[in-house]
Parts: structure tokens; sequence; C-alpha cells
């Protein structure tokens, strides 16, 4: 057997199995002998039949004493029993709609059978359980590979496969760790590792194992994010010419915080350095970086350079136009939008501008990568709220310039200190860790239902006031998830008997874009009063008449999500209010709420959130752009990410191109892992 020996060669794999297979990725033996388990059952315990503990699924090794019997009991239901006995006792296997089993057991034989032995009424039972011949035991008797499967493809069946990859070719696979690195941190040989991965000797020869696997992933990843930063690093920039923050200073409606004037003053010095800026602003919301932005496309601007700025949502692009507009045409700069919700012969009028040099600053979405965007000459690219995009797709809107442009990346989301080294590993930081002044923090409260009516006056009081008002629900429609508000229903309520005078209107991201525009436009302009809203609103909206932010079942977010949310208001000069409705009791939702309600510092609420609801809220949905972990938990395994960061370090620091013979194969695996990227590393 081959590495490249393809799945469908084996035994039982024929087209269709095949096809299903390639959808997880895997079409030879060296795919699947790469391909890690995610979980794992231990099968080692052996009991003899009468001392088997009833708690737990147990291997027992027996003889089966009598031929299966299979009784018919209505449609749809077949029970096939089957007494089995070993030195210690006996006990009934009974089985569901396998018939099989009728055939697969045979009187006299040895069997190792799988399961929980129960007892009732003095007999043992054990239902389904898993079993093999004693002589040709496979699954049983040994810590099993769960692996993750698609449609077609069982667990057997990927164990079955990679049972004989790994006695096929396992020693074949390449060793592509530096030597060197692997005896610094005492890591295993990759041989070990891949048997000890799929099927281990026992849990410590798995720890050695994944530890192994965990390291080299998060080694490559590293080695890839300071490989970016480095010849970033080294990029020739263009020059801007030197304006200063005092001379922008007139084009704001306030002056900057010192906060903000040092991160203008960091770009400043990044567009006149001659090499090309990778910076990275992050600031909790409401910390003003989109003033920062502004500043550095002035820059760009009087240096004849145009500017594009990418934002993850249609919302949050209309909104950045309209804000920056605003701020820059003093100056004569011209802005203009591209989103994908334009005509076509909207989009084509943008296109020819920015080809001709007529808009100095294109705002936009993703639609600032298509094809037709050309620019006359693009200096400067703006990503808002990055953590959203992946590492390539910064990339291709730089790619847009015919020489590098400046790369500026704003973000709001405060990630744990080792994991912003690696998630922004390519850029320089500046944090902006200051508020603007006369901000008094929002007030939070938590409230049950029983209050609803206390919170709908408190609605109606801050509307009479002339201020707006944000109520968030986590669903959509009704029946999407039982219990929850969701927004068309409850505008409906809210509009026809809770605030029948009051202006209702409901926004969520299945809307089309042009009616989620026309919604907030309206808000924005203070023509409706209670906003009714899922999350869509929860990233950059900016509306700061809004004072009243009401959160429906508070507890279906992430301490991180209803921060990003209670940012939408606090943003004027009123005090500002956010009520969390819940009725949950369990004692941590009512930890995590209280936490919440006490303390407005997204660093501390984002390092609460990892510490009690683990890394899934943080890095669900690839927030992070980074490329896909196989084995590494980048928010659990921190330890070894330090460890294989300073590892990175160090061979860059040796051979900076990786190009000596035995750093290629590091190369190629940085090639790989960063591939659905595009080919940045070319
Ligand atoms: P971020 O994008 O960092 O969340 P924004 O740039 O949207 O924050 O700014 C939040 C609000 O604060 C906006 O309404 C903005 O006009 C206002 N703002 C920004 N900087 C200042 C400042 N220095 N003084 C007063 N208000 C400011
Ligand atoms: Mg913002």
């Amino acid at each position: 057997m081959e590495l490249s020996t393809p799945l469908q060669s084996f035994p039982g794999i024929g087209p269709a199995k095949a096809k299903a297979l390639a959808r997880l990725g895997l079409h030879t033996a060296g795919d699947l002998l790469t391909y890690w388990p995610r979980a794992y059952e231990d099968r080692t315990k052996t009991y003899p039949i009468a001392q088997a503990p009833a708690e737990e699924p147990v291997c027992v090794s027996v003889l089966v004493a009598e031929t299966p019997t299979s009784s018919y009991i209505r449609k749809g239901l077949t029970i096939t029993r089957c007494k089995v006995v070993d030195g210690s006792g006996s006990a009934t296997a009974v089985f569901f709609n396998q018939d099989y089993v009728r055939q697969a057991l045979r009187v006299g034989e040895s069997y190792i059978l799988y399961g929980r032995v129960e007892v009732s009424g003095g007999r043992r039972q054990m239902t389904n359980p898993i079993f093999e011949r004693e002589d040709r035991a496979r699954f049983t008797g040994r810590i099993m590979p769960v692996y993750p499967l698609t449609a077609g493809i069982s667990n057997n069946l990927l164990a079955g496969l990679a049972l004989q990859c790994v006695e096929g070719c396992a020693q074949l696979l390449p060793e592509e760790l530096p030597a060197g690195v692997r005896q610094e941190h005492a890591l295993c040989a990759m041989e070990y590792a891949c048997r000890n991965l799929h099927f281990p000797t026992d849990q410590e020869a798995l720890a050695i194992a994944r530890r192994r696997a965990v390291f080299e992933e998060l080694f490559t990843l590293s080695c890839g994010m300071a490989f970016l930063r480095k010849r970033r690093g080294e990029m020739a920039g263009r020059v801007f010419p030197p304006g200063s923050v005092e001379e922008f200073r007139p084009l704001l409606p306030f002056p900057p915080t010192g906060a903000q004037r040092r991160a203008m003053e960091a770009l400043r010095d990044d567009l006149i350095s001659g090499r090309a800026m990778n910076r990275l602003i992050q600031g909790d919301v409401g910390s003003g970086k989109t003033a920062v932005a502004a500043f550095a496309v002035w820059l760009a601007h009087a240096g004849g350079f145009q500017s594009a700025m990418m934002a993850p949502t249609e919302i949050l692009a209309r909104q950045h136009y309209e804000t920056l507009s605003g701020l820059l045409s003093p100056a004569g700069i011209r802005v203009g939008l591209l989103t994908g919700s334009l005509k076509a012969a909207e989009k084509r009028a943008v296109h020819a501008a920015l080809t001709a040099g007529e808009i100095d600053l294109a705002v936009g979405t993703h639609a600032l990568l298509s094809e037709g965007v050309t620019y006359r000459e693009l200096g400067l690219v703006i990503t808002d709220e990055q953590h959203r995009f992946g590492v390539g797709q910064r990339s291709a809107l730089s790619a847009k310039a015919a020489q590098p442009p400046h790369v500026l990346v704003m973000s709001a989301t405060p990630i744990p200190r080792t994991l912003a080294l690696l998630i922004y590993g390519d850029l320089d930081v500046t944090v902006i860790d200051e508020l603007p002044p006369g901000r008094t923090p929002v007030e939070t409260y938590l409230v049950g239902e029983d209050k609803r009516a206390r919170m709908y006056n408190f609605v109606r009081k801050q509307v009479s006031q002339g201020r707006q008002v944000y109520m968030i629900c986590p669903a959509v429609e009704e029946g999407e998830s039982d219990g929850m508000k969701a927004v068309t229903a409850y505008a409906k309520e809210l509009a026809e008997t809770v605030f029948p005078d009051l202006r209702v209107a409901f926004v969520h991201g299945k809307l089309k874009s042009r009616d989620k525009e026309a919604v907030m436009a309206a808000f924005g302009a203070g023509e409706v009063d209670v906003l009714v809203s899922t999350t869509v609103v929860e990233v950059g909206v900016d509306v700061p008449n809004a004072n009243l932010m009401v959160i429906e079942n508070a507890d279906r977010f992430g301490l991180s999500q209803l921060h990003q949310l209670r940012g939408r208001v606090g943003r004027g000069q009123w005090q500002s209010y956010c009520v969390l409705i819940s009725d949950n009791r369990t004692q941590e939702t009512r930890e995590r709420l209280r936490y919440f309600c006490q303390t407005n510092d997204g660093f501390k609420i984002a390092e609460k959130d990892l510490e009690l609801r683990g890394p899934g809220d943080f890095f669900g949905q690839r927030q992070h752009g980074l490329p896909v972990m196989k084995a590494a938990d980048l928010a659990g395994d921190t330890r070894v990410l330090k460890e294989a960061q300073e590892a990175a370090e160090a061979l860059l620091r040796d051979d900076p191109t990786l190009s000596t013979p035995r750093n290629r194969p590091v190369l190629e695996k940085i090639r790989r892992l960063f591939a659905e990227d595009g080919d940045i590393f070319n």
C-alpha cells in the first residue's frame, strides 16, 4: 500500500462510498492517515459477566450457549435473543431489528461483546451490544476512534479503513517537522503519532500523539502568520505626505481622544515610513475607530491615492458610507458605496468612477472584491471588524492595487493575548483604550417576565423624551426554536397591542438588502421609535439618539455578543440603559448575566465568556478568519500554542525564507494549510 493508494481500491468501497468519502476530503490512504478522530470511546475495560458494573459499557468475553432466536413483535419490530456464558455466569444479549444476528452468532464460538450489562430480577441482559469474534476482534478491547462523519459513511467503515491504512502505510508518512524542533520540544515521531491518534494503545500514548499533532498544526500556523508579517514588513510602501492630526482636526465634529490621537500618529508614521503599513486598531465598541480610519483616508487622498474600506455587512457599509461622506466631503474627498444589492447599472457606474479615479474612497462589502472592480491608484485598504474576514480576503482586496497598499484593520473583538498574537500575528497592533468623554456607562439590568409591564413603560418613557429603542430577539420566525421571542411576531404584537401609538419597525438578516437599508435609514433618521431586530444590528451600527437596548431571552446570547449589542447604545449624550429579559434560573446563567450587569469592560467580559462558556462561542463559525484546525483547539491548547509560537519564531530567525532543504516541508505545509485562502504565499 502507498500513501497515494485510492480509497476506492479498498474492499467494500464502490463509487458511491468513494464519493461520500471525497466529501470529507478523503481520496487516498494518505488522506485518511491524517484524518484525525474527533473523540475516542474507551472499550478497554473487560469484566467477567457477573462482575460487570451496570453503569458503563464494558467488554465481556463470552461463549454463545444457544442458537439465537428471533421473534416478530409487530410491524417494524423484531427481537433477537441469544444466551451467552462465561466462567462467572450468563447473560442474554438482546438485539432489536438486527435479524442478521441469528446467522452471525454461532453456538460454541467465542465472542467479545461490548455494551452495558444490566441486571433486572437477578437476570443479566445486554441490549444491542457490539460483538466480534474473539479471534478477529478489531473494535473491542481497545480505545476506539470516533471520526467526523458524513451521510453514507459510518464510524465503523472509517475505523476499518483507518486500521488498514495504519497497518499498510503509517510508516511511509513523511516526517515534516524539522528534527531540531522535534528534539527541542520532545515531540514523538510522525509514525507513532499517527498510529496512536487512530488506535491509541492507552491514554498516555494518546496524549503524546495528540501533543505532537497539535504542536505541528499550531507551529505551521504560527510560521505562516510570522512569515506573512515578515514579508509584509519588507514590502516597500507608498510614501504619503506627512499631514498632521492638527490639520485634520477641523474635519471632526469633536476633539479626538488621547487614544485616538495616538492611533492616528501611529498610522501617520507608518504611512510616511516607506514600508507598507499593516496595522490593527483594536478598540472597544464606541471607542471611535471610524474617525481614525477617516484620518488615514484623508492622508491617502492628500498623497493622490484612493482608499477602499470593506465592512462585513451591508448595514455597516452603508453607515460607514454616510459617516465618512459627512466627515470627508468638506475636504473634497469623493466617497462611493459598493454593495451586492446595488442594481447592475449602479454598480457599473461605481466601477467606472473608481477606474477613472473619480471616487477617492470606496466603501463596501465583499462586492469590493469582485472582478469588475479596478482602481486608478489604490493606496490604502481598510477592513472593519476584521475577525469576520479571512486572511485571504484581506489579501484579495490588497491585490487590487498595482503596488502593495497600506493595510489598516479595525476590530472591536477583545481577544485574550496569546490568541491575539496568533490571529493578528501578521499585523502591528495599536489599542484604543479610552472612550470619548462624557460617556456615562450604560446601566444594565436583569429582569424576569414579571417585570415586563414595567419594561414596556420604561420604553414608552424613553420614547416620550425623544429617544429611540432597540428590542433584540434571538429568532426571526416563530417556531424556529421553542420559547424564543421571534422578530416578526413580536414586532406585530408590539405595534398592534403594546405600542399602537409608537412607530415600530423590524429588521432581520433574512430581509432583502433594500428593505434592511430602508429600515435602518429610517431608524437613523429618527423616523422609527422602536426597532425590533435580531443580532444584525450587533456590529457597528451607530445611532447616537438610541439610548435603550432591550434584549429578550438574554440567556441565549454569549457575553461577548451581549457586549456588542449593548455597544449600540451609550453613543450619545444621554444616559443609556440595557435591559436583559430572562427567566432562566440556572446558576451558571444567573452568574453570567449578573457579571454582565456589573461590568462595561469588553476585555474582562471576553475573558469571563471564555472561562464560563469555553471557546465555542468565541470561535464558532470560524469568526477569527484563520484556517481550520484539525487537531488543535485554539482556545484550549494555549500552552502548546505558546511553545509553537516560540519555536516558529526561532526557526524563522534561523531561516527567514524557509528555503533550506530541511525546512522545505514546513513551507509546503504552510501552503497547504492556507490553501483555502488562495495562493498567498507566492
Ligand atoms: P467604534 O467603531 O469604535 O465602535 P465609532 O467610530 O462608531 O466607534 O464611534 C462611536 C461614536 O462616538 C460615534 O457616534 C462617534 O461620532 C463618536 N465619537 C468618536 N470619537 C469621538 C470623540 N473623540 N469625541 C466625541 N465623540 C466621539
Ligand atoms: Mg465601528
